[in-house]
């Protein structure tokens, strides 16, 4: 376990239920975890085990039913919808299955929409910066429907990384991609922990993908079962069987 001010999210008891009654599902069961600053943490686990839960509530987008969550340094359970609002805008960062790009907007505009929800005037260093990163410099005037999924999909990356997140959170990011793109995606996130100590957490259900992170952990059941360090491929393969993922 690290100690509180080396993690960028802690889960305290985290446990969070849908529902009410006989049809309460119960998604996260008492989870306490800390994720490391400038870590790259993957979350695998069988379909429904809790794993997009688990990301919503450690990035501030839904509310625990119970337990706390500390993310860059506050406490989220304090705060009032527009001040946890302002915090997801300004030190977090996301990555989606389906980009979630707007598509009548230009790669630029796409990528300095937080600056704009923000109300706050887009930093042109930055932007430049991060356009360069991923790789999209001389994809600024174009609209999402002109660019290939992963360039898309790096679009996102680009506004997940422009207000300098605390935390980058990725829910299945590569899920959409083929094999050789999703590659390249995951790269570039393993590059912006190695290059810039950016705070990456995913959720995948790809053992390849999970392998680019410094640590796996594995939920079954809304509980984190397990984890695994400098993981390989075929270990975390091995240990998903065994989670049921694959039954
Ligand atoms: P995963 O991402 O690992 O597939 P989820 O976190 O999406 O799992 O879901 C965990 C459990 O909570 C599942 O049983 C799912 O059906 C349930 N669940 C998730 N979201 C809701 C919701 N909004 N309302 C009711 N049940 C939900
Ligand atoms: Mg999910």
């Amino acid at each position: 376990m690290t100690e509180a001010g080396t993690e960028a999210v802690t889960l305290n008891a985290v446990s969070k239920v849908y529902g009410k009654g006989s049809s309460a599902v119960a998604a996260l069961r008492e989870v306490s975890i800390g994720l490391p600053k400038g870590g790259f943490t993957a979350v695998m686990g069988p379909s429904g085990s809790g794993k997009s839960t688990f990301l919503h509530c450690a990035a501030g987008l839904d509310r625990p039913t119970s337990g706390s969550v500390r993310l860059a340094g506050t406490e989220l359970a304090g705060l009032k919808e527009d001040k946890l609002t302002e915090l997801r805008r300004q030190r977090v960062g996301f990555v989606f299955q389906a980009f979630n790009l707007v598509p009548s907007l230009t790669v630029e505009q796409n990528v300095t929409l937080p600056f704009r929800l923000a109300r706050t005037r887009a930093d042109r260093a930055r932007l430049a910066e991060v356009l360069a990163r991923v790789g999209l410099a001389d994809r600024a005037a174009h609209r999402p429907a002109q660019l290939s999924g992963g360039q898309q999909q790096r679009v996102a990356i680009a506004r997940a990384l422009v207000t300098g997140p605390e935390v980058v959170f990725a829910d299945e990011p590569t899920g959409a991609l083929d094999t050789m793109t999703a590659r390249d995606v995951l790269r570039l996130l393993r590059e912006t922990v190695d290059d810039l100590g950016q705070t990456v957490v995913m959720v995948t259900h790809d053992p390849v993908a999970a392998s680019y992170a410094d640590t796996v952990l594995f939920l079954a059941d809304g509980r984190i079962a397990d984890s695994l360090t400098a993981p390989d491929a075929g270990t975390v393969a091995e240990r998903m069987t065994t989670l049921g993922a694959y039954a």
